[in-house]
């Protein structure tokens, strides 16, 4: 069983025989040690696997301001979609190395606060499970109801932890690792005025599609008019990008999830921004490229030939530094209110009507 603890200090970093069993651990925790002290870092929660606790690391890296704007990325809520803290340790790297010379980026950095919880479930990671060491999916455990969910049992089931996509036990609080990146989300988002989250997961089709809210409700999110002009920017300065942008629920409706249950929160109590996404990979264009990959489970959600990962990590570094300068120019292209309603029927027409 699973159980947890948080922390706000600054962690002795963990020693144990983990290497080949959660080599993303392992090098999380070198990069923390490499970054340090401009790189942040603190243990949000502890979570008990059977050789001993692991570690949620939640890290800081650029503008100490409590009132800057936030970039949030967030990857390994499901513990077999290892690319997707694979991708962010990438970039992690990336921005450590680029932060000793590149002065556009320090400057950046001063600017704007980018705060990464990339490893949310260790303890899956490390059995090789989608859901957490409780057998919880952690992408269905939010106390958020869906409107017609759909379809059963992905959409989030009460049954038992032994079927995929198990909400856990009725009026419990949230798991460790769930309440951990709550209560993470939630500091940045009690003073930045402007917070865009990014969480990496894989497995869901042929394209690499971007998702926001609604997954539980067939509705536009309430800033849909900042959503649009942020695509838009993103659809002119690269024209020829991979992505389908589109709210979750145009492919299915699921109970509990996360982003919702934070995106509601924050609506009814804070008039500041919040645009909360989610990337995900197309893991089915690396099975159908090696079709050797759907004898394993662990290859039907990451790319196992070597060039095909590198050009994963590579593929979305776009994005990333898109957003990261979307953040830092968030007052130059959000929509006035005269800009938003036209930015507001444009994506009830490319989205559907609320
Ligand atoms: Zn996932």
């Amino acid at each position: 069983m699973t159980t947890g603890s948080s922390s706000s200090d600054h962690p002795p970093l963990s020693r144990h025989d983990r290497p080949s069993r959660l080599p993303e651990l392992c090098l999380l925790e070198r990069l923390i040690r490499r970054g340090a002290p401009a790189l942040r870092s603190r243990v949000l929660a502890r979570v008990e696997d059977k050789e001993g606790w692991l570690p949620v690391y939640g890290l800081e890296l650029g503008s100490l301001n409590p009132t800057a704007p936030v970039l949030l990325l967030c990857g390994g809520v499901h513990g077999i979609e290892r690319i997707g803290t694979q991708l962010l340790l990438a970039q992690l790297d990336t921005l450590l190395q680029r932060l000793r010379w590149d002065l556009s980026l320090q400057q950046l950095l001063q600017q704007v606060r980018i705060v990464l919880c990339p490893l949310l479930n260790p303890v899956g990671m490390v059995r090789g499970w989608r859901c957490n060491g409780n057998g919880v999916d952690l992408m269905r455990n939010a106390p958020v109801t869906a409107e017609q969910p759909g379809p059963w049992p992905v959409s989030g089931h009460r049954l038992g932890r032994w079927l995929p996509w198990y909400r856990g036990e009725p009026g419990q609080p949230m798991e460790t690792e769930a309440q951990a990146l709550c209560t993470l989300v939630e500091e940045q988002l009690a003073t930045a005025p402007f917070t865009l989250a990014l969480d990496c997961h894989s497995g869901f089709g042929l394209r690499d599609r971007v998702w926001f809210p609604y997954s539980g409700r067939r509705q536009l999110l309430e800033h849909a008019a900042e959503l649009h002009a942020l695509c838009r920017l993103f659809e002119r300065s690269h024209p020829h990008h991979p992505y389908l942008f589109e709210p979750q629920h145009h492919h299915y409706r699921t109970h509990g999830d996360l982003w919702d249950h934070l995106y509601q929160r924050h609506r009814q109590h804070q008039d500041s921004v919040f645009l909360p996404l989610t990337l995900e990979m197309g893991s089915w264009l690396w099975v159908k490229k090696n079709l050797r990959q759907v004898t394993s489970y662990t290859g039907l959600f990451n790319p196992l030939v070597p060039h095909r990962h590198q050009r994963t990590l590579r593929r979305h570094q776009l994005l990333l530094d898109f957003l990261l300068r979307a953040v830092n120019a968030w007052q130059h292209w959000l929509p006035t209110e005269a800009h938003r309603r036209h930015h507001q029927r444009r994506a009830e027409r490319r989205w559907g009507t609320p």
